[in-house]
């Protein structure tokens, strides 16, 4: 969502809530890359003139069915599942946790706080994501 993963160059990505570096086309839904800051206002698609907005998922509008299903696919078919830096209350990603602990996996979770998700998790790890992270690896 937030263009980290590909920059560290993760390839295998289904980023179920959009990605806030990328536009897509009120009129014909074209999807590009777009990393002004700020963006011109108001922006146009170059395709058909139409209005752009942010290509994410806002409160009230449906995810992606197919990177929705490949995200619970890969929850229930990891080794390994690794939650950083989210409250855990925003369902449907809010599930993966137990779904991949249902399929056997080793779950860890790194956030500020405790969450919904801390007491079935394998190891839950309170602190910033910043910090943790990099004395993890
Ligand atoms: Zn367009």
């Amino acid at each position: 969502m937030d263009g980290l993963h590909p920059a560290a160059g993760s390839q295998k990505l289904s980023e179920i809530h959009g990605n806030i570096w990328k536009v897509r086309c009120t009129e014909c839904g074209h999807v590009g890359a777009n990393r002004a800051v700020p963006i011109p206002i108001p922006p146009h698609c170059a395709t058909c003139n139409g209005l752009l907005r942010p290509h994410i998922v806002w409160f009230g509008e449906s995810l992606d069915p197919v990177d929705l299903e490949r995200s619970v696919s890969a929850a229930r078919s990891c080794e390994v599942l690794l939650i950083v830096g989210t409250s855990g209350i925003v369902y449907p990603a809010a599930s993966f946790a137990a779904l991949a602990k249902e399929a056997g996996a080793f779950v860890a979770e790194v956030n500020l706080d405790p969450t919904p998700n801390t007491q079935i998790v394998d190891v839950a790890i309170q602190g910033r994501a910043k910090d943790i992270i990099p004395a993890l690896l």
